[in-house]
């Protein structure tokens, strides 16, 4: 395209009241995380009737402090990258609704109808789920205060920002066996706090971290604490003596789990064991029009780049799918 060609297409809108009636769109797509504001982009430079419903535009990116491993970007917040997405997004015509999907059904002629929070009902010939994974909390005081400024959820994305310094790892499994590696390397003071009794975490994992970690089994963080917008500590208690005591750390990594947004699909498409959508390399779920992507799906490694590829695959395979119903 040349330097100074200037598209001249409408920009996305809000779902008027009533707009939905007897219309049906190519696709509905169910989240506005990197899989689903990359597929409606897709999908619109296709001309397909695309509505996107999520009650926000950026998911997960809206919540992390630096991104350092998106191509293009060397350093960008979260903030601004998912600034920019739902901007790219936005450029083209396409309906929004800020509202979460509570229910699919498939009727006749291969329409989906899906139903909103909001009482609405969207039908449109392709879904696109791409509603992502949330992390387990630990719900604790101080998690949601220091969420992004030393509370991190995402060791892969956020370790290197904790370089040399004291660290937390709540935790007793695989993930977070991994995270404790990595900040190892990073020359971090790693204590890995696992709740239960014995730890979950592959013995050839474990094995490396013996004598480079401070390991707690059987400890329970009761509260991450701070001061001027930073961690500073967190209060833990043996779970076996109940004994409590204080802990100086400036990170405190929760790597206790994720959990897909899936509740809404179960019965409508097939979930793997970890209630994780199943895909096949093409983003096609077990029903036929229904396609899915990003952290919500069986595809491995959560990450940005990765969601925002396969919300890319899903829009394109649902445009073979339309354009071969149509004949
Ligand atoms: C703190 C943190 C730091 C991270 N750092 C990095 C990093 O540095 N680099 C990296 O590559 N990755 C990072 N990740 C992971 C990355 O953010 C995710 O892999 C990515 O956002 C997944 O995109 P997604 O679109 O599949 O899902 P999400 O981003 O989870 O988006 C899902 C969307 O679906 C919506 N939704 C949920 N349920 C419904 C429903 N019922 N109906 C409609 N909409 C719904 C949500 O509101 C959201 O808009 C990080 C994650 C976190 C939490």
């Amino acid at each position: 395209m040349p330097m100074d060609f200037k598209m001249d297409i409408p920009s996305s809108s809000a779902l008027n009241e009533g707009e939905e009636k007897d219309v049906v769109f190519d696709m509905a797509i169910l989240g506005g995380g990197p899989a689903g504001l990359t597929a409606a982009v897709y999908a619109m430079r296709k001309q397909m009737s695309v509505i996107m419903i999520s009650p926000d535009l950026g998911g997960q990116v809206l919540k992390t402090s630096g991104i350092e491993n998106y191509m293009g970007f060397q350093y960008i917040t979260g903030a601004e990258l998912s600034q920019k997405f739902s901007e790219q997004a936005q450029l083209f015509s396409i309906k929004r609704l800020q509202e979460s999907a509570i229910h699919l059904k498939q009727i006749e002629n291969n329409r989906f109808v899906t139903r909103t929070d909001g009482g609405r009902e969207i039908t449109s010939r392709t879904l696109i789920l791409a509603t992502g994974k949330r992390w387990r909390k630990l719900n604790i005081p101080g998690e949601e205060l220091y969420l992004g400024h030393g509370v991190v959820n995402c060791a892969v994305c956020d370790a290197p920002f904790f370089k040399g310094l004291p660290v937390v790892v709540a935790g007793g499994g695989n993930s977070a066996a991994s995270a404790a590696l990595d900040l190892i390397r990073l020359n971090c003071k790693v204590t890995l706090v696992n709740y239960s009794p014995g730890w979950q975490a592959d013995p050839v994992l474990m094995k490396q971290l013996q004598g480079r970690v401070e390991l707690l089994d059987q400890h329970q963080i009761l509260e991450i604490q701070g001061e001027h917008d930073r961690v500073t500590g967190v209060k833990l208690m043996d779970r076996e003596s109940k004994r409590e005591h204080q802990l100086e750390t400036s990170g405190v990594f929760i790597e206790i789990g994720l959990i897909p947004n899936t509740e809404v699909f179960k019965g409508f498409v097939a979930l793997n064991e970890y209630l994780e959508i199943s895909v096949d390399c093409a983003t096609r779920t077990s029903r036929r029009g229904v396609f899915a992507a990003g952290d919500c799906t069986s595809v491995p490694e959560k990450q940005i780049i990765i969601a925002a590829g396969e919300g890319a695959k899903a829009a394109l395979a649902a445009y073979h799918y339309i354009t071969f119903q149509k004949h």
